[in-house]
């Protein structure tokens, strides 16, 4: 956008008259705030409403998610708006703080980890490429909850984002449409079958948009956000009829919590229905106004995937597959066999885990009752295919009965997915050939075609530009400032890996970041780090895979050696927890509590010199990763291999340079591919090493246990009273490794993640040796660009046509990766014809 900074002063004190009828000096940082978010709203309009007229023609793509974890949005709209720079300047010279103002935006956090944070980074990068892309989830009333810490142990406080409202959002009742649960169908025979659908409860699905503004360019997308409001008016609430009074409320409670919160406590039948009608909620709404939008467009149904590309992120929305059927059968009169090609035609699927208790699946009995026009679709859609597979493999019962999408009395959406779209994608290489050889070999072996990787990306707009303007500003005078709309220019700071300078001014920036850290740390916890340790950053999820015990233990184990040696020669280290445990999930709670509990202990031992700080960070969410993110030297990505299907922090962090200690596992696997293997520290058992003792078995923790006095020594410190909060609080953790088999193997890759620590430290004492290799990761993180990720799915699963021609993006493809040292820079006209022949048809 074209505004120099006095019109912008001019535009910005007109708004804060206006809106706050006071001057700039009596406002408040949120009064601040709602002036600037109000006038970015205004300059995006214009913009949407052009941009929407142009978009009118192509193929739109819908991504389906349940969750979007946006952060915030007001730095990201002026980055993407060019405005950054002027608003700071204009700010700077009216003698207000803009990163104040900025900090006084809620973080909304719909979402509660990778695959939430993933969608919203696609939202990113599509409209960055002026790909038609757009968003469609829920607008939940409470995001994600908010974490706090009361002795050591998470409390979940309702995170009311909306509280103050949200400026960014655009309701569109007009567009509202109705969804229907419950009631009774009844097959009509009247020419063709067709169903009679009665006594439902219908909602209101009610729209909110937000607007998803490309960088630099033209292109605003949109975010459609679902909230579900009462419908029918038939009840009066009037003092003469109390029943009908009460029955009103308790309609409008049901419906209301429908998009109440994100992933409703499933314990209980009832909370297990409130997670279907969400999802259910989610994709009828979603396709409802897709098929409204191409009647609008006056495209026919009969060209549907022609013009629309619906994508299902985890199977959550994979209700679109009999959904779309049921709109294009009963609403629009279609027969089963055109309708089927279509939607199989229209949707394509990412798979994002294969761990057994993470593939959803439902009970027919509560998915008849509370869907039965859907229902009877998916049992034909069983049949069908069931009948197909029968062709296939005649007489093998087991075989169909494994692939079946209804048995035992459940429902499996992955099959339904899969059955019912035309892609299926797993999120890295590694994750992909696991779907493929193992955990949907028999999909693969039906439907050779339909399997494709994508590994995943994430945008370097937010997570580099926004979260680290100092170090973008750097790369843009090393390797020029085409880098951001090409990332794969950074692989041009190569040459500079070595040089003293370029290192110095790197750590410099480093440095800045990490005493501003701690400065925040001092005043959020009372813990006093030293901004020269090295920053150990382990945040994400807490979850027994992710393994933040392993490194738990590594720190007890590294105290246990200073408190036997105080005068031990180790480098100064901070290590820094941050992540969420699953409401419901006792380990991952006590976990945090444990940790939190270690880290007492330590950081209030005077015997230990300061060699060591444990601080555990309340709270984690967009905002605060992107402020650890330049203050890292050293990121944690230790799951056990095969769990981790990806990993999307991992690439956030090698972007701002950090190194990552990790396992041979999603994407850590690529990364080392493209940074090459000395300049980040692997460890541990393979991911078919692990898959092999899942299956045969083989492993014993107690003889690791035994074997090793170490492990010893740290697991007995869990229950002998070694930690703050009585000797038998922790013994559930004790009791998972010891006596319910340590299934994520932590016991049997100490020895292994100590020697990488040893490596670890080895290296970072080396500062020359230690920066260069910081520098390399960075060079080689354009290949992890979000923009590259979604090029590729626009190009081979939606078959988009981009406005602008696909940028030449380092390939994804290993061997090619290798074969060219990492990636080769951008825009190389090769692979540039590769991509466009097989693209454009
Ligand atoms: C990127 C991101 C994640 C995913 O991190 P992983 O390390 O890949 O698990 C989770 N939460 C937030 C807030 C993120 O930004």
């Amino acid at each position: 956008m074209n505004i120099d900074k006095e019109e912008f002063q001019r535009q910005y004190l007109d708004k804060v008259a206006k809106l706050h009828g006071k001057p700039l000096e009596e406002t408040s940082d949120g009064e601040r705030y709602q002036a600037l978010s109000s006038l970015i709203r205004d300059y995006i309009g214009q913009r949407w409403l052009l941009s929407r007229r142009r978009q009118r023609q192509g193929k739109q793509v819908y991504y389906l998610s349940i969750e979007f974890l946006l952060g915030r949005l007001t730095d990201m709209y002026l980055i993407n708006l060019g405005l950054r720079d002027t608003v700071a300047a204009a700010f700077f010279d009216l003698g207000v703080d803009l990163a104040a103002i900025l900090e006084s935006e809620e973080d909304p956090g719909l979402g509660n980890g990778g695959l939430g944070r993933l969608a919203a980074c696609y939202l990113d990068s599509m409209a960055a490429e002026s790909l038609p892309g757009h968003g469609c989830g829920l607008r939940y009333r409470y995001g994600f909850f908010e974490q706090d810490f009361v002795n050591g142990r998470q409390i979940e406080v309702p995170d009311d984002w909306l509280k103050t409202g949200f400026i960014y959002e655009f309701r569109r009742s007009d567009e509202a449409v109705e969804i229907r649960f419950g009631g009774t169908v009844t097959p009509e025979l009247n020419g063709k079958l067709r169903y009679r659908h009665e006594n439902y409860e219908s909602v209101l699905a009610v729209p909110y948009d937000v607007p998803v503004v490309g960088h630099l360019n033209d292109t605003v997308n949109t975010l459609r956000l679902w909230s579900a409001e009462p419908h029918r008016t038939d009840f009066v609430c009037s003092a003469t009829n109390r029943n009908d009074c009460l029955k009103t409320i308790e309609y409008k409670n049901d419906v209301e919590a429908i998009t109440s919160v994100l992933y409703p406590d499933d314990s209980t039948r009832d909370g297990r229905v409130l997670r279907l009608k969400q999802h259910y909620f989610l994709t009828s709404a979603s396709l409802q106004a897709i098929l409204a939008d191409l009647a609008r467009r006056d495209i026919p149904l009969t060209r549907l995937s022609d013009h629309v590309a619906v994508h299902i992120n985890d199977t959550h929305p994979a209700l679109a597959v009999p959904e779309l059927m049921r709109l294009l059968i009963d609403e629009h009169g279609m027969g089963w066999d055109e309708a089927w090609s279509l939607t199989v035609a229209t949707i394509s699927y990412t798979n994002h885990t294969i761990m057994p208790e993470a593939l959803e699946t439902w009970p027919v009995d509560l998915f008849q009752a509370l869907l039965p026009r859907i229902f009877v679709i998916v049992n034909e859609i069983n049949e069908r295919f069931c009948r197909e597979l029968w062709q296939r493999y005649p007489g093998d019962w087991d075989h169909i009965r494994a692939m079946a999408v209804i048995a035992d009395g459940t429902i499996r959406m992955a099959h339904l997915a899969i059955a019912g779209s035309h892609s299926v994608n797993g999120v890295a290489q590694l994750h992909t050939r696991i779907l493929k050889e193992r955990v949907m070999s028999d999909f693969h072996q039906f439907y050779p075609d339909k399997f494709n990787n994508k590994t995943n990306g994430v945008t370097h707009r937010r997570f580099l530009i926004k979260a680290n303007p100092q170090l973008a500003a750097l790369l843009g005078e090393t390797v020029g400032e085409q880098w951001v709309q090409y990332p794969c220019d950074l692989l041009g700071l190569l040459p500079h890996a070595a040089d003293p300078a370029f290192q110095d001014k790197l750590a410099a920036i480093r440095r800045w970041h990490k005493s501003k850290l701690a400065a925040q740390i001092l005043d959020a916890t009372g813990v006093r780090i030293d901004p020269d340790s090295i920053f150990d950053t382990h945040v994400k999820r807490i979850h027994g895979y992710k393994r933040q015990t392993l490194n738990a233990f590594h720190i007890m184990h590294l105290y246990n050696r200073l408190k036997a040696d105080p005068g031990m020669d180790l480098t100064p280290r901070t290590f820094i927890f941050g992540g969420k445990a699953a409401p419901a999930y006792r380990l991952a709670k006590l976990t945090i509590r444990f940790i939190n509990a270690l880290a007492d202990k330590i950081n209030r031992d005077k015997t230990i010199n300061d060699k060591i700080k444990v601080v555990f960070l309340e709270n984690y969410n967009v905002s605060l990763l992107e402020k650890l993110l330049p203050a890292t030297d050293v990121s944690e990505q230790i799951p056990t291999a095969s769990r981790e299907a990806c990993g999307t922090g991992n690439m956030k962090f090698i972007m701002n340079g950090s190194v990552i200690i990790g396992t041979l596992d999603g994407g850590n696997i690529e990364i080392r591919n493209a940074v090459g293997e000395d300049n980040i520290i692997t460890f541990g058992l393979t991911a078919d090493e692990v898959l092999n003792i899942y299956e045969r078995g083989g492993y014993n923790p107690w003889d690791i246990y035994c074997g090793d006095e170490r492990v010893k020594t740290v697991l007995d410190q869990l229950v002998n009273g070694f930690l703050p909060g009585g000797p038998d609080e922790y013994r559930p953790i004790f009791d998972s490794f010891l006596h319910h088999g340590d299934h994520f193997l932590v016991l049997k890759d100490f020895a292994a993640y100590v020697d990488a620590q040893k490596e670890l430290e080895r290296r970072y004492r080396d500062r020359r040796h230690w920066l260069s290799m910081s520098v390399r990761n960075i060079a080689h993180s354009g290949k992890f660009s979000g923009d590259r990720t979604f090029t590729e799915y626009a190009v081979d699963i939606w078959r988009l046509r981009p406005e602008a021609p696909v940028r030449c993006y380092c390939s994804a493809d290993e061997d090619f990766a290798r074969a060219e040292g990492g990636c080769t820079l951008s825009r190389r006209p090769a692979l540039q014809a590769t991509l466009s022949n097989a693209t454009y048809n």
